[in-house]
């Protein structure tokens, strides 16, 4: 165990502990400049008996234990470019200018905002 500590299964709902085993190892491995902007299909696609559900409930169950922090992502509607990165949802401004010159609301352009992961340093 590098990054989850096991015991903290207790307050997991529903995540065989295999699963966990193999995610926390798949964090451990992944190289430095690979620990930020991570999807749950990247793991989903790495680890053969995972389905992305799967990978997706245990990536939110990783930020309750502390092992990674989530990140909206906020992506221009126009030209698809990633604005800006928030890791609270209530951070998501509610006025963004993308360099393309399209000044938007993100909530207003939900399917653009991304959600992915960053392994936390500890
Ligand atoms: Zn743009």
């Amino acid at each position: 165990m590098y990054l989850i500590n096991l015991k903290d299964t207790k307050i997991r709902s529903g995540i065989p502990d295999p699963v966990i085993s193999k995610l926390d190892q798949w964090l451990s491995n992944r190289k430095y400049n690979h620990r930020r902007y991570i999807l749950p299909e990247y793991f989903s696609d790495d680890t053969y008996e995972v389905d992305y559900d799967t990978a997706r409930k245990a990536m939110y169950w990783a930020v309750k234990v502390g092992a990674l922090e989530t990140n909206y992502e906020i992506h221009c509607p126009r030209c698809g470019e990633r604005v800006e990165v928030v890791n609270r949802q209530l951070d998501i401004p509610d006025s963004v200018d993308c360099e393309c010159g399209y000044d938007f609301n993100p909530w207003h352009n939900q399917e653009h905002i991304i959600i992915s992961f960053n392994i936390r340093n500890k």
